[in-house]
């Protein structure tokens, strides 16, 4: 056993993962007084996990605020949620992110995160979102730079891969051979995404004999193997929630690469057109709702057709629309022609592309709202933004699964403390997409993920400092933002 720096200086809060959630965590104990250390499994120049492919922030707020125009009170935020998830959700946890997102902006700008006004035409998320100036990369950036300058001990290249607890109680983490102590811990290391051995035995073999997962490409991080995942939950018994195939998956560009392809492989355009699968047929509304609201089951849509994959096929009316992906498209000059580059069925797709044409209803076109444009005696219909699909040229982009963040993460409370067998931990505590799962149980609204991620970081890490220092337990709903020290500006 090798006693390293870290156990040597008695740490008094041990952060695992170094993205959005682990940053918070650690900003907001060492705020409190405490001393902190954070490993972070990547090596420096990757580090912040998924959180630094990120654009923005979901926010309640009761009326205009700097980059957010209109309101999007508590309770419409809270429906938001209810419908995405099909009321797979906490309403208390979910309650509480909200809440939180309507305070957090103040104290994130204390430690160097800018926002800037949502840009147009792509999402609709100028009411709801606000986006981080320069993405989430300078939003890591600047809370590594806040957390360095606030002296919270960072290290990288520290994958811990098991956890020493006596009763439920933190008492140790393990990288290899490497020991670190502390008197509370925050587990802040994603989801299990990234292990594409664990999403293949999740998924399993469809009715094809196929192996859905093999064709997954992640969108993040590389580190994210639910290591922490898998031993709380089969060698501590960690109660845990969710369903290891739900995820936010988003059907992404099929040429994106197998990690960290990024918000750039998104193909967007999906509610202004029709997508076909490999059998040239339509299987779901391409305009059910809002994009925000539905990008994220397309990856689940499409992970479910054979071979795991379809095309987002468009006409020249909707170009300018949506934020064109980085890539071009195939183009035709007609459906056919489009068809057979495609190396799909010619006579089916026409078919399909016949049938839909003819079901569409004039209406007034509006994508900004849901509009009355919409197919009549069609299965599935398409209920938005439906006008046929006839000006040349025409466009088609090949889309996979692109998985998100998993779902299955820990149970906890609004202490966020781990549960074992239904009772909470003293002093291990759990945020970020490690219990995600409590507030998503499926589906997805943008920009949530960084809400959940804050919300709990900000309290996990008040909690620890708490536990470590042996203040009383804050009562819940107080404001995070009163704990302890002065802020770093970075
Ligand atoms: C392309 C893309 C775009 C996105 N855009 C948005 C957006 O605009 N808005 C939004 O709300 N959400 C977005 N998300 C989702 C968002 O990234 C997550 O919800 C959020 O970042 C989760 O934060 P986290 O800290 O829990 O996880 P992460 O940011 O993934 O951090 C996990 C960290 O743990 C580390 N780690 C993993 N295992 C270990 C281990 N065993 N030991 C030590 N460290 C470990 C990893 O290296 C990583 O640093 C996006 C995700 C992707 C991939």
């Amino acid at each position: 056993m090798t006693m390293n720096s870290a156990s040597d200086r008695s740490t008094d809060v041990l952060v695992i993962g170094g993205g959005n959630a682990a940053l918070c965590a650690a900003l907001m104990a060492r705020e409190a007084g405490a001393s902190v250390t954070l490993l972070e499994a990547a090596p420096r120049p990757w580090r912040g996990g998924n959180s630094s492919h990120t654009r923005n922030l979901r926010c309640m707020h009761d009326g205009p605020q700097d980059v957010l125009v209109g309101s999007y009170p508590e309770e419409e935020y809270w429906q938001d949620l209810l419908k995405v998830t099909g009321g797979k959700t906490n309403e208390q946890l979910a309650r509480l992110t909200i809440r939180e997102s309507s305070t957090c902006r103040g104290w994130m700008q204390q430690h160097g995160v800018r926002f800037q006004p949502s840009l147009s035409g792509t999402l609709h998320v100028a009411r709801t979102n606000a986006f981080f100036m320069g993405g989430g990369k300078a939003l890591i950036n600047a809370y590594y730079r806040s957390a360095e300058a606030l002296g919270v001990h960072i290290r990288y290249d520290t994958p811990i891969d098991r956890l020493e607890l006596q009763e439920g109680r933190f008492v140790a983490a393990w990288s290899g051979d490497q020991r670190f102590v502390a008197k509370s811990c925050v587990l802040a290391a994603g989801g299990f995404e990234s292990n594409r051995e664990w999403l293949r035995q999740a998924w399993g073999v469809n009715e094809h004999g196929e192996w859905p997962a093999d064709n997954f490409l992640i969108r993040g991080t590389r580190y994210n193997q639910g290591t922490l995942l898998r031993h709380l939950i089969d060698d501590h018994h960690a109660d845990s929630i969710g369903d290891p195939t739900q995820a936010h998956m988003v059907a992404i560009d099929a040429r994106a690469p197998l990690y960290d392809g990024g918000i750039c492989t998104r193909i967007d355009c999906v509610s202004l057109g029709v997508v076909v699968n490999r059998g040239a047929r339509r299987f779901y509304d391409e305009g059910e709702d809002f994009w925000p609201k539905r990008y994220a089951i397309w990856g689940r849509l499409v992970a479910q057709q054979p071979g795991q994959i379809a095309w987002s096929i468009i006409d020249s009316k909707a170009i300018g629309r949506f934020m064109p992906p980085v890539f071009p498209g195939t183009v035709a000059q007609s459906l056919p022609e489009l068809a057979q580059a495609l190396g799909l069925d010619e006579t089916t797709f026409m078919q399909t592309l016949n049938d839909y044409n003819r079901a569409c209803r004039p209406g007034q076109f509006d994508h900004t709202v849901l509009d009355d444009c919409r197919t009549e005696g069609l299965t599935p219909a398409k209920t938005h933004w439906a006008r046929p699909i006839d000006k040349p040229p025409f466009f088609a982009y090949a889309v996979r699964p692109g998985v998100t963040f998993t779902y299955l993460g820990l149970r906890t409370d609004d202490s966020t403390a781990v549960h074992f067998e239904g009772r909470p931990s003293p002093n291990l505590f759990v945020a970020g997409e490690m219990m995600a799962g409590n507030v998503l149980g499926q589906g997805y609204t943008a920009g949530v993920g960084m809400s959940i991620g804050t919300a709990f970081g900000r309290l996990a890490g008040t909690r620890a400092a708490a536990a470590a220092l042996g203040f009383a337990r804050p009562p819940a709903g107080s404001d995070l933002c009163a704990a302890g020290a002065p802020h770093a500006s970075a």
